[in-house]
């Protein structure tokens, strides 16, 4: 598996498997045959609320022999209710004691969103926290201190824009070394990928099939859907590979970072070839040059009545 190198000088797969979703105890198989087949980058999360299956096939590959935990990128994140600087370790100490594992190679504040302590899944205005009461800028030295700590070895933030991302860096002297954001073909984001270029900072790119199975309540009505691209389906003919390998080996070609979720080990093999496939210039022209813009997960979820966010807000 190819890997970009990170500001601290660690590499990172330029594709890994995504765990959110994975209900039921399915994060334990899905896990571990992604280790099987070869995945070495595994991306979770608090509120995927499944850290103690996939610690658990964390632990059994290592028991195993499958692999060390050297060989492995494990990404978490900070859920929303953690915010204030003095539940920020305590937070990801207790996702450590879950994945089985002394530090996870990349920790990320998840969103640039506060909830009241105790309230991950907000029902009302009254559960979030505004952002001037808890700044992202004391969430993220605590973020930092935890790096100090050796927690984590790298740090970053999903869903931040780039004008939080400067704010970020301007007022703590530490730049993110990740950002996580939504982009696949019909969601670009080109020029955020660009900056992330130029300021050395990793692109990984979630949702990069378009999220298909998310819950019914996130999904907009007459979506457009990915795997009905005529350009990518071309695209996929004149290679005999899938569509799903179009968008994935179109975002690792790009130089982004890819972190699809199957719970299917056929698919997850179909899935982590990708990374190992090339597409021409005028293939990666002909998806450059895909007309759609639509954001899958657009954050509207975080616009509660009496509340102090907005979507426009959020990615601003
Ligand atoms: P994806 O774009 O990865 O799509 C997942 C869907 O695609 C599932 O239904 C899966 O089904 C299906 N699928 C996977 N491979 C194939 C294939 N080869 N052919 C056809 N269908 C396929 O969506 P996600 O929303 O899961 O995004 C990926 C990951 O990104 C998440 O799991 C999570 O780790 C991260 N993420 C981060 C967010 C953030 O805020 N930071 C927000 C959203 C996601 P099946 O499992 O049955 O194969």
């Amino acid at each position: 598996m190819k890997t970009v190198t990170l500001t601290g000088g660690q590499e990172m797969p330029v594709l890994g498997l995504g765990t959110w979703k994975m209900f039921e105890g399915s994060a334990y198989a899905a896990v571990k045959s992604a280790i099987e087949l070869g995945y070495r980058h595994i991306d979770c999360a608090w509120i995927y609320d499944n850290e103690a299956d996939v610690g658990k096939a964390l632990h059994d590959c290592f028991k195993q022999k499958i692999v060390s935990r050297d060989d492995l990128f494990i990404t978490t994140k900070l859920w929303n209710d953690r915010h204030r600087p003095e539940h920020v370790a305590a937070a990801l100490k207790e996702q450590l004691v879950d994945l089985q594992l002394n530090y996870v190679d990349m920790y990320l504040i998840h969103w640039p969103v506060a909830h009241q302590f105790g309230h991950p899944r907000p029902e009302s205005g009254t559960d979030f926290e505004s952002l001037v009461d808890v700044p992202l800028n004391d969430t993220w030295n605590a973020v930092i201190e935890c790096q100090n700590a050796g927690l984590c070895r790298n740090i970053g933030v999903s869903n931040f824009s780039q004008s939080k991302i400067d704010d970020l860096t301007a007022a703590t002297g530490v730049k993110p070394s990740c950002l996580q954001v939504e982009s696949h073909p019909y969601f670009k984001q080109s020029q955020l990928l660009d900056y992330c270029d130029k300021n050395d900072i990793a692109f990984v790119a979630y949702c990069p099939l378009g999220s298909g199975d998310r819950p019914e309540q996130m999904k907009g009505l007459n979506e457009p859907k990915l795997f009905d691209c005529q350009a990518l389906k071309e695209i996929a003919d004149a290679h005999s590979i899938t569509t799903a390998q179009v968008m994935l080996s179109w975002a690792v070609n790009r130089g982004s970072i890819p972190i699809p979720k199957s719970a299917n080990a056929q698919r997850q093999k179909e899935n982590l070839e990708s990374a190992q496939i090339e597409l021409n210039e005028s293939e990666m022209n002909a998806i450059a040059d895909i007309n759609v813009e639509h954001r899958f997960v657009d954050g509207t979820f975080w616009e509660l009545e009496g509340g102090p966010y907005t979507a426009a807000s959020i990615w601003l």
